[in-house]
């Protein structure tokens, strides 16, 4: 190889210490070539060669005189001239590396836009960490033939993939893949990107400053009828705008681009290219943030006095309370001290109504990151960030950009799970690290919230953080009044008409007729969540997982709602042959259609993911219920994210009592929140709403504590019980998850791992167990918990003994290709 002849012909005396994005935790040295010597410094991409024969884009790390004690290879070529990350960053990802247990590279390969990774347009090859079990990554069938090929052959060629689909037409299929990380595209260097313009056109001088020429223009373009037109729409566009496109004059004339080059050439114009940004380029005039309450006056002046002492500030405020207004005045002044912010919210798909309403106020100020944009969109906003855009907003995967200047970090909703990344690593939670960035930016950070997690609590109670409090709405509007529908007495007085108390059906009645909206909160999608055989037991089952298989009937098919299996429905039962087949349990579908039979002159829509996959149609469905299109909106916490509609009379939310009994520690907590969440919904602008919550248990504590709006009291009781079960916020833990596709082989590689680490930490470890789905996208999986007291030397010394066990297993004979995922503060 050519590298060979490089090593012996002119390498230097310096190393560079290479971060390859793969997901072994180590790091790599390579030699320098003394021809590049010179090019090689921190935080550049280089194309190295590892293992046998692929190539990487790494990034060099650190530049070093020693030799390592093993061969090295030479760096082969040096992609940029300026480091692309910066040496903060770095840290971060140290950082996040010690702490989450997962490699730089995975780290790396999370941060960067694709079209900063190497690039080819004829090999294949799977993402180094790519992981079946993906949430919220549904392969279609294509895609899973295709991963499941690349798991075998490492890499294929696009030929070999087209042969593999039996189609023509791969590329939309590849390139999904590669926006969804699960693959990318490889072999010999080449930038992707390239900056976009846009062909343009003005008046040139005399012509252009001194309007008395230009009847000089319009004689020497006499005998063109077509250059005339051009001429006095372009005159009549400069009066309007700066940049005329060339486009504009087009949609305006019968012009073409001869007509344009022969203005060109008897000097009245010129033709000339701009760069033009990719960014979401704003262009409505922006408008004033509005007045401030003396409520939202008080918490600003808090905030900052209580930022003298304290890095992170959680701002505790009802739904309503105008907040985002806080965030606002905040963001200005710290735009005026030529500051970054950091804005993240939790899913930005949800949150369209807070992003329009920023950039309204600062127009091109805002950035927006969201997984919607392109690779060379990705790629502009690293450089804006990189360059001072005083405005980075995004969900948890902004956090990642390259700031300068970053003073301030706004974690929106921090409450919610969605901050925590679950798969692939790293398994980060971006509310968490937000908090170590303060550290590493000397910045500060607000936590706001109507429901605050027992972690950031927790904080506050012990002085880590402060807090400002809001208890107002804004407006002086009341919270909504709250209705406990009981379903135990309707069900006992055989009153419930399908999933419904008469109380629900009432006060939704009483609302449509008032002209108001509604909307409805089940936290299910689908018709129904199962379709089972009563004569046999038979279950309608996915074959790669060992969940049921939920009926939609909107497609008509049976749906994995773990791996995105799809099904058709069957007819009768498979096994026994008997036609009437039952359906168990709702869904969103469900309650869409049984509404329409109790309300058949309402207009009603659904919002959950089955209803908003094209890129345009959430926005649409906002947009319809903001202009009262839609009376009644069914939703699963789609609907609880964000959104402010002013002529919402109720909310109903279907079944408390699923919510609260999922098996987690964190069930009711979340109950908690998502129902505060939900029912503030409810009401805003005009006045107090209403909510009515249907449930069995009317006495259950949490359905108390959501009544009163009462925090205080649900903190108190929830804190106590993870206090005496052991839990977080108390104590720390570490999810091992080993998975395999044949059962026995990760139960017996799961007693392994749990016994090697019972040596030592007995009392630490539940499990190895199996996790209530057993068997997802064909892998059996086995859990083992690790509960720590918060020693940071014992978790330290914890982490190194799992990469220990982690390493003797898989030189196991048997073991070697069971799949070790290790998941810090889980959720
Ligand atoms: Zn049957
Ligand atoms: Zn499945």
């Amino acid at each position: 190889m050519n590298s060979e002849l490089f090593i012996s012909e002119n390498i230097s005396t310096k190393y560079a210490v290479v971060v390859l994005p793969i997901a072994i935790r180590k790091n790599y040295t390579y030699a320098i070539p003394s021809n590049l010597l010179e090019k090689i410094k921190f935080g550049v991409r280089v194309e190295v060669s590892f293992g046998k024969n692929k190539l990487y884009a790494g990034i060099v790390k650190e530049i070093i005189d020693e030799a390592p004690n093993y061969k090295t290879k030479t760096i082969i070529s040096v992609l940029d001239a300026e480091a692309i990350i910066t040496s903060k960053q770095m840290k971060l990802w140290e950082w996040m590396s010690e702490y989450y247990c997962c490699s730089l590279g995975e780290i790396m390969y999370a941060s960067l836009p694709s079209g900063l990774k190497l690039a080819s347009e004829t090999r294949v090859v799977l993402a180094p960490f790519y992981n079946e079990n993906l949430d919220g990554q549904h392969l279609n069938d294509n895609e899973y033939l295709i991963a499941e090929a690349l798991t075998l052959q490492h890499e294929l060629k696009i030929e070999d993939i087209k042969k593999i689909l039996n189609r023509k037409t791969i590329y939309p299929i590849i390139k999904k893949m590669l926006e969804k990380k699960i693959i990318f595209l490889f072999e010999e260097l080449q930038e992707k990107y390239k900056v976009k313009t846009i062909s343009c056109i003005q008046l040139k001088e005399p012509y252009l400053s001194d309007s008395t020429q230009l009847k000089k223009a319009f004689d020497l373009t006499q005998r063109s009828v077509k250059q005339q037109e051009a001429l006095l729409a372009l005159i009549q566009l400069n009066q309007k705008q700066k940049i005329i496109k060339k486009q504009d004059i087009y949609n305006l004339t019968q012009a073409d681009s001869t007509v344009l080059k022969a203005l060109e050439k008897k000097g009245i114009v010129e033709l000339y290219k701009k760069e033009v940004s990719r960014l979401n380029g704003y262009e409505e005039d922006v408008t004033d943030a509005g007045e401030l309450s003396k409520q939202q006056v008080t918490a600003i002046a808090e905030i900052e006095e209580k930022f003298k002492e304290k890095e992170v500030v959680l701002l505790h405020g009802v739904t309503g309370s105008g907040k985002t207004r806080v965030y606002i005045e905040l963001m200005k002044k710290a735009i005026e001290r030529g500051e970054q912010i950091l804005y993240l919210l939790p899913e930005i798909a949800l949150t369209t109504q807070i992003v329009h309403r920023l950039q309204k106020i600062f127009g091109n100020k805002i950035a927006v990151y969201h997984s919607r944009m392109n690779n060379n969109e990705r790629v502009e906003l690293w450089h804006a960030a990189r360059k001072n855009k005083p405005i980075l907003l995004g969900a948890r995967s902004c956090m990642f950009l390259p700031f300068n200047r970053l003073k301030l970090i706004i974690v929106d909703e921090e409450h919610d799970p969605s901050f925590k990344q679950n798969d692939p690593a790293p398994r980060y939670n971006a509310r968490d690290t937000a908090v170590f960035m303060s550290y590493l930016y000397q910045a500060k950070v607000i936590l706001g919230t109507a429901t605050p997690s027992l972690e950031s609590y927790k904080n506050v109670v012990e002085k880590k953080y402060d807090v400002v409090y809001m208890k107002e709405r804004f407006g002086g509007l009341e919270l909504p009044e709250i209705i406990i529908a009981d379903m135990k007495e309707a069900s006992k007085k055989r009153l419930m008409k399908s999933h419904f108390t008469p109380t629900l059906l009432e006060e939704l009645e009483a609302a449509l007729e008032r002209g108001e909206q509604a909307i409805i909160f089940q936290n299910r999608r689908g018709y129904s969540p199962s379709l089972i055989c009563k004569s046999c037991g038979w279950k309608s089952e996915c074959i790669h997982c060992d969940v049921s298989l939920t009926f939609h009937k909107y497609s008509n098919n049976l749906r994995c709602h773990y791996c995105g299996y799809r099904e058709k429905i069957v007819e009768e039962c498979p096994a026994c042959a008997n036609p009437h087949l039952d359906l168990k349990g709702f869904g969103t579908e469900k309650i869409e259609d049984e509404l329409q039979v109790f309300f058949p002159n309402a207009s009603i829509a659904r919002m959950d993911w089955d209803t908003v996959k094209g890129k345009k149609s959430l926005a649409q469905l906002i947009n319809n219920f903001e202009e009262k299109r839609i009376d009644i909106l069914v939703g699963t916490q789609m609907v609880t994210k964000g959104l402010d509609f002013d002529n919402v009379g109720i909310v109903g939310i279907l079944s408390a009592d699923h919510l609260m009994c999922f098996p987690d520690f964190r069930a009711n907590e979340r109950a908690f929140q998502l129902m505060l969440q939900v029912s503030g919904r409810a009401g805003r602008k005009h006045k107090q709403g209403k909510v009515v919550i249907q449930t069995y248990q009317i006495q259950h504590p949490i359905i108390q504590e959501v009544l009163e709006n009462n925090f205080t009291s649900f903190f108190k009781r929830e804190i106590s019980e993870r206090k005496s079960f052991k839990y977080p916020p108390f104590k720390r833990m570490i999810k091992i998850t080993l998975k395999h596709k044949k059962r026995n082989t990760v139960q017996q590689a799961a007693e392994y791992f749990g016994n090697e680490l019972k040596i030592k930490y007995k009392k630490n470890i539940i499990g190895p167990a199996e996790p209530a789905i057993p068997r997802v996208r064909s892998f059996y999986l086995q859990d083992i918990i690790i509960k720590l007291d918060k020693n940071a030397r014992q978790i330290q010394e914890v982490k190194n003994l799992i990469y220990q066990i982690q390493v003797s297993l898989h030189k196991t004979k048997g073991f070697s290709n069971v799949r070790i995922i290790i998941d810090v503060d889980p959720y």
